[in-house]
């Protein structure tokens, strides 16, 4: 029979190969790494103070912007990514924002700073933040680098060799506009982002608001 102590011992060693085994199988699985970086990064934006909307109230757009730049410092390094620089721009055509990877910026709209509530300023930059890292992670594929999700990078790198872009102008033939309109919608880099920017954004009200 073995003592107490000696027992303790194996279970505690018992304890950390299971740990280890189950931190290798998520590594191997995409998707659970995927949900552990979301909440890591909702939990790190859920930190940031003046996100909270009574704080947010009181901001003007200048700070508004750097609050945002905020949110892509942490994301940067959950994802192990560089941050594009953030710009404010008021722009002619109804979108909330943008990237450019030729320029690696994002551009954020007026549209979505003005307003009490920081939920779709939030949104609509991690949406932005997100074409960036799909830019990134499509690149290291075609280079052969290592990549977090090679499917995934694989679909992003197609996809941004023919990426469609928003339509300009829906007054002349609505009946065209809807269809442009809802092949941009499709492609995978805008399902991708928008997802990404609708998990982020919820967990991060949900600690925002506990
Ligand atoms: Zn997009």
């Amino acid at each position: 029979m073995r003592d107490d102590l000696e027992q303790e011992e194996i279970k505690v060693e018992k304890a950390d190969a299971v740990e280890r085994s189950i931190k290798e199988w998520e590594l191997n699985h995409p998707y659970l790494k995927e949900v552990d970086r979301y909440q890591e990064a909702s939990d790190r934006i859920s930190k940031i103070e003046p996100l909270k909307p009574d704080l947010w109230k009181k901001k003007n757009e200048t700070d508004r912007v750097w609050i945002l730049d905020r949110i892509g410092k942490e994301l940067s390094e959950v994802y192990h990514t560089p941050k594009p620089d953030l710009l404010q721009k008021l722009k002619e055509r109804d979108e909330l924002g943008s990237y450019s990877d030729g320029d690696w910026q994002i551009e954020i709209n007026r549209e979505s700073l003005i307003g009490d509530d920081p939920k779709e300023a939030i949104r609509t930059y991690c949406h932005e933040f997100r074409h960036s890292c799909q830019h990134e992670q499509a690149l290291a594929y075609e280079k052969e680098f290592p990549v977090d999700d090679p499917q995934k990078a694989e679909e992003w790198a197609r996809n941004l060799q023919r990426y469609i872009e928003p339509p300009d102008d829906g007054t002349k033939d609505p009946e065209h506009y809807q269809k442009r309109f809802s092949e941009y919608e499709s492609q995978p880099v805008e399902k991708d982002a928008r997802r990404f920017a609708d998990e982020i954004t919820e967990r991060v009200f949900r600690k925002l608001n506990s």
